[in-house]
């Protein structure tokens, strides 16, 4: 069908289901909460809960493909659609980038770099990690971790009991802190044919955990390294079989790539896609799930940052206006502390 079925209401599924409608297609928003980014530029949204078991029944027959914006999509759901409709990014790109430790796993074994880490289920368990990793580490939330929310920093052993206290007992993982010179990501678009499209790797600078900018091209300390990283990525997309965006986090070290984490979807790292080459990481996307040829990757200016609008960031928003290099991007969400508002994207 010309309908498109996205998981979640956020930005990134406004963005995609943006980048649908210049396709021509439809977007049908499934989101539990009443109204958010996506919902406003969707041709339709089900509000419903992800256990409602009737509503993702008609939604699936709505629509032609599944996508989703966010990988914490409740297994279950992902069963009951499944038997109904395609989902692309499939079923295996989620459960593995939906944990830690799981996505971790899958690129030590595929001849990646990761910090060190330990899988972490209670208290016993995080001295026992601890006592081998040491500090400095970073206990982190296996799931539903973004922008840095989940994450204890440790620099002693002190602090173990209270930061056990702060994951609530969550399941973990206790990571090795890695001493990096640079944040860099790749982002790969995959089609069903094998196909793949890779964007200028962007550097990444991120404050209190939340990205900050993102710029290409980067620094050569980074170009130095993209070609083993985004081997790496290609190698992670072809072992999942993965159709769409997939996202990999990585530090350049004095070591080489370091890979942090993945994601099954677009990313906020690649928003500057949008101005800054001749198809988006949405468009693409979209072009991937729906079966379509993927666009080209080629930058469109010489040096192309993004940077997000966090909190009262985006209230300096007509000022940014002012400036011809900026292009703004608002989410027309309420402004609440270190919260993504927006994000500005300059072209030079
Ligand atoms: P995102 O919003 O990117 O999904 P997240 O909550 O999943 O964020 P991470 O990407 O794991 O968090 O960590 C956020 C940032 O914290 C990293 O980009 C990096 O700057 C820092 N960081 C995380 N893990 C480590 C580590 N092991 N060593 C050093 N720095 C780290
Ligand atoms: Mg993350
Ligand atoms: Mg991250």
């Amino acid at each position: 069908g010309s309908t498109i079925g996205i998981l979640g209401g956020g930005q990134l599924g406004r963005m995609l289901a943006m980048a649908a409608a210049q396709l021509g297609y439809r977007s049908h928003i499934y989101a539990p909460e009443a109204s958010g980014p996506a919902t406003e530029v969707s041709a339709e949204w089900t509000k419903a809960g992800y256990d409602d078991a009737d509503a993702l029944a008609r939604f699936a027959e709505s629509v032609g493909v599944v996508t989703y914006e966010f990988e914490n999509v409740p297994p279950a759901a992902l069963d009951r659609l499944e038997a109904l409709v395609p989902i692309r990014p499939g079923k295996r790109s989620l459960e593995i980038s939906r944990v830690r430790e799981r996505e971790k796993t899958l690129v030590r074994d595929l001849g990646g770099r990761t910090a060190p880490f330990r899988a972490v289920g209670s208290l016993a368990q995080l001295r026992d990690a601890f006592a081998e990793i040491g500090a400095p580490s970073i206990l982190k939330t296996s799931s539903l971790g973004y922008d840095g929310k989940g994450q204890v920093r440790l620099r002693d052993g002190s602090e173990l009991e209270q930061a056990w206290e702060a994951v609530r007992g969550a399941l973990c993982v206790l990571e090795g802190f890695v001493t990096f010179d640079a944040e860099f990501s790749v982002l790969l678009c995959r089609a069903e044919s094998g196909e793949t499209a890779v964007w200028d790797t962007p550097e990444n600078v991120h404050t209190h955990g939340i990205l900050d900018t993102s710029t290409t091209p980067a620094r050569t300390l980074i170009l130095d390294q993209a070609e083993r990283a985004i081997a790496l990525a290609h190698k992670i997309a072809d072992e999942l079989d993965h159709i769409g965006l997939l996202t990999c986090e990585f530090f350049a070290t004095a070591d080489g790539p370091v890979f942090n984490e993945m994601a099954p979807r677009v990313h906020n790292s690649g928003h500057w896609t949008i101005e800054g080459a001749v198809t988006s990481q949405f468009e693409n996307h979209i072009r991937a799930v729906c079966g379509l040829p993927l666009g080209s990757t080629t930058r469109t200016g010489a040096r192309v940052e993004m940077k997000n609008l966090i909190g009262e960031d985006a209230n300096d928003w007509p000022e940014i206006l002012r400036d011809p290099a900026a292009k703004l991007h608002l989410y027309g969400k309420h402004v609440r502390p270190g919260r993504k508002m927006g994000h500005v994207t300059r072209l030079f």
